[in-house]
């Protein structure tokens, strides 16, 4: 088995940061490359109302850029143990633009947290991590934060 890319996913929750260590851990372990990836809700298509093209191009090129620093920020300790490291700020619908940037950078291992910013809200499995467990390409660790359990 090979693993050179590894997909880490964090809504910055106390959940997905609980499963930062496995992503560090496999990546150090197996020599990857650890994409962390954040997605930020396409506004455009959860807001039933118009929202002029120009001032969501704006905010988005903000969020984008505050989402980047923070995952730098967030992680930096953590990083220190890892040689090839990207951030990645996506735009869509979480669990979509997760599978679908594994597929396309041939990702070998996604590591994400059973739960998100709602944390039990969602009783068993948060839905992102249930919907990328069922797209993926690829096998998919889900990390649960020992409160949940
Ligand atoms: P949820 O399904 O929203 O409860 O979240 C479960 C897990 O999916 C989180 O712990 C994160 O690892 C991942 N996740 C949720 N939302 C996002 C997002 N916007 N960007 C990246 N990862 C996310």
């Amino acid at each position: 088995m090979e693993i050179k890319k590894i997909l880490f996913a964090t809504d910055f929750s106390e959940c997905s940061s609980n499963s930062l260590p496995y992503a560090v851990d496999f990546a150090r372990r197996y020599g990857a490359k650890l994409y962390l990836v954040h997605v930020l809700y396409d506004i455009a298509n959860t807001s039933g109302s118009y929202v002029p093209h120009f001032s969501l191009d704006e905010l988005y090129k903000d969020m984008e850029k505050n989402a980047k620093a923070e995952l730098g920020k967030c992680f930096i300790e953590e990083m220190r143990a890892c040689k090839d490291v990207e951030y990645v700020v996506l735009k869509g619908t979480p669990y979509e633009e997760i599978s679908r940037f594994a597929e396309e950078n041939k990702i070998d291992l996604i590591i994400i947290g059973t739960h998100g910013r709602k944390g039990l809200d969602r009783m068993l499995f948060g839905s992102t991590a249930e919907q990328v467990v069922r797209h993926a390409h690829c096998p998919v660790l889900t990390v649960r934060l020992p409160k949940y359990a």
